[in-house]
């Protein structure tokens, strides 16, 4: 998998790439990224790469020019491309996405700064766009960093363990059960008897149960498969 990153800010994202688990993938070679400054595709003398919003409103918006010769520049030299653009108008991101583009050969996400993107860059060139949440970010650079992990955790051997992904948060729709580690007994809390016994049916039981208590605790709207 490729990442492509369209940024005014790279330092932003490139540090999170430089350890754990998907350092370990860009060194066997799994994922390779790449980045992208608007500001260098500029063909103004200042290298400004926003304007005031037409019509009125607060603040500056992400000029058309400079995504445009950079977007152009990207599917210019590469094949099978898939483009999402970060915006808090759109879908919020799920795990199934993640798990859908985990199979994409090359993503370009584009992170908008200042108010937002010039639409027309949007209608142009997203093939996706997705939210993070129901929340306002300074920038897009967050939102396609959160995106890149949850996509990569999905791609094969990214992960040492690929059955860590089996019983996660959002599998068949579910939050996790509670789980522990070892030491059982640690400064007189212990942990739920059940666990240690080693009966794994009982376990898996009870795991089940708790799951779905969990899920109609904290998301009480959400349909249970
Ligand atoms: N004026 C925009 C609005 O009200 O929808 C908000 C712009 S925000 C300050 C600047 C950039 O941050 C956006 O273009 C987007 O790339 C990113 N962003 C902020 N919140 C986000 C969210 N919840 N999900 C995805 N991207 C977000």
């Amino acid at each position: 998998m490729k990442f492509s990153f369209v940024t005014l800010f790279p330092s932003l994202i490139e540090f999170y790439f430089n350890d754990s688990i998907l350092a370990r993938a860009k060194d066997k070679g799994i994922l390779s990224c790449e980045f992208y400054n608007p500001r260098i595709y500029t063909n103004n003398k200042h290298q400004k790469v926003d304007a005031p919003v037409v019509g009125g409103g607060a603040g500056m918006l992400m000029t058309v020019q400079p995504l445009f010769a950079c977007l152009d520049d990207i599917k210019k030299n590469n094949e099978d491309i898939h483009i999402i653009f970060a915006t808090p108008v759109a879908k919020d991101f799920k795990q199934n996405d993640a798990k859908r583009l985990a199979k994409k050969k090359h993503i370009v996400f584009v992170s908008g700064r200042y108010e937002g993107i010039d639409e027309r860059v949007i209608e142009k060139y997203a093939d996706e766009v997705f939210s993070i949440g129901e929340y306002v970010l300074t920038g897009g650079e967050l939102p396609s960093l959160v995106m890149a992990d949850a996509i990569s955790r999905n791609i094969d051997e990214v992960l040492g363990n690929a059955s860590s992904l089996e019983l996660e948060s959002y599998e068949n729709n579910l939050l996790e059960a509670p789980s522990f580690a070892k030491p059982e007994n640690f400064d007189n809390l212990s942990i739920i008897k059940e666990f240690s016994k080693g009966n794994h049916s009982k376990i898996s039981d009870l795991k089940f149960q708790m799951s779905l208590y969990k899920t109609k605790y904290y998301k009480p709207n959400k349909e249970i498969r």
